[in-house]
């Protein structure tokens, strides 16, 4: 049975990939809605190769080029709920969009009543209140591609939910682990791009860099699992082979292991329940060598923990530390502060945090506009 996918977000690493996937097994997928920022060159040739119903670009000033040059019989949406309007037109819904953008696409796919995988951590970060709500709803269902997200899920399917003693997340420690706080004071933009085990875009892989990233994705768990922050752990191993791991009552560890390829979680999400039939990242044992493991250092990578003590406080601390690392985050990429003043805005930004109830979509856009603004206003203080 061929299954009907909306790639939204499909220019950028997540998205090409996924198409990737959807080109190694013939037959078992059509896609139906594609969907970019503002990529519009991009955008045209993957719709010219996919032939979807939709087009869908963000970037409302770049919608009369989009419509000359898409294929016949594919309708373009333009503007900013574009992109979520056009998740509904398939079954299963690749939420790919990078950063808080991707929170409508979030929650459309889920009011929707469609199978959400999702590749955008942070709509599930900030508007956890408003996103838990929606699913409930009949035939929603999230299945996550974060690799370590999705490294759960498969490892949850071993026991009972009343077994789970702890999951264990896994950091690659990022290029700077082993880095004392004095050694990480000169980094450059290109020193955190330069990722020691993973191919992504730009955020994450500042994220990873700060291991903000593994701060986020300890809420992420949090909230796609309902486990309490107490009971999920982070541990460095820097070969990216172990994904995550889970801990039962009997003391098994159950953890799921592939070389580093975003396709296999993909893959994973796209084909639930079932698995893909092509295999991305499968082991050679006598090449792989060794595993590794050590403890965070909290002193050097202080993102990690503030962001914990955000998702334990809940409500808009965590939407609010999520504003907070993309405003700093975009001004390191452009040279305007330093990596170490990443965690230091951030820190800055949570002291000012107001706790307000997040009960809709609006309330969340509205305390994400005023975390940004308050960060903007550090980051100009740091550079003044
Ligand atoms: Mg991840």
């Amino acid at each position: 049975m061929t299954t009907s996918v909306a790639i939204l977000g499909s220019t950028g690493s997540i998205g090409t990939q996924a198409l990737e996937v959807v080109r190694a097994e013939p037959g078992r997928y059509r896609v139906a809605a594609l969907g970019a920022a503002s990529s519009v060159e991009l955008l045209v040739a993957q719709a010219v190769e996919h032939r979807p119903a939709v087009v869908a670009i963000a970037d409302a000033s770049r919608a009369a080029e989009l419509q000359a040059l898409a294929p016949a019989g594919t309708e373009v949406l333009a503007g900013p709920d574009a992109l979520a309007a056009a998740a509904v037109e398939a079954e299963v819904v690749l939420n790919a969009v990078v950063g808080f953008a991707g929170l409508s696409v979030t929650l459309a796919a889920l009011s929707g009543g469609r199978r959400l995988a999702l590749a955008n951590k942070e709509s599930l970060i900030a508007g956890g209140p408003v996103v838990q709500r929606v699913r409930s709803t009949p035939g929603a269902e999230i299945v996550p591609v974060d690799s370590e997200h999705c490294a759960l899920h498969q490892c949850l399917r071993a026991g009972r939910d009343n077994e789970v003693v702890r999951l264990v997340l896994t950091a690659s420690g990022g290029p700077f682990r082993g880095r004392s706080p004095a050694e990480l004071a000169g980094v450059t933009v290109d020193d955190a791009l330069d990722h020691p085990t993973w191919r992504m875009g730009p955020k994450i892989t500042v994220d990873s860099s700060t291991m903000m990233n593994k701060g986020l994705e300890v809420i992420e768990a949090h909230e796609l699992f309902g486990i309490d922050y107490d009971r999920i752990d982070v541990v460095v191993h820097p070969q990216s082979v172990i994904h995550s791991m889970v801990e039962f009552s009997d003391g098994a560890t159950i953890a799921q292991l592939s070389l580093p390829d975003m396709r296999l979680p993909i893959g994973y999400a796209l084909a639930w329940p079932e698995r893909c039939a092509r295999a991305f990242g499968a082991i050679d044992w006598a090449e792989l060598g060794r595993l590794d493991f050590e403890p965070p250092d909290p002193a050097a990578f202080p993102c990690l923990e503030l962001a914990r003590e955000a998702g334990r406080a809940g409500g808009s601390a965590p939407a609010w530390a999520n504003a907070a690392n993309e405003v700093a985050v975009a001004a390191f990429l452009e040279g305007r502060i330093g990596w170490s003043s990443i965690a230091e805005v951030l820190k800055q930004s949570m002291s000012e945090h107001d706790g307000i109830e997040m009960d809709n979509a609006e309330a969340v856009v509205d305390v994400d506009r005023r975390g940004r603004e308050l960060a903007a206003k550090i980051v100009e203080r740091s550079t003044a």
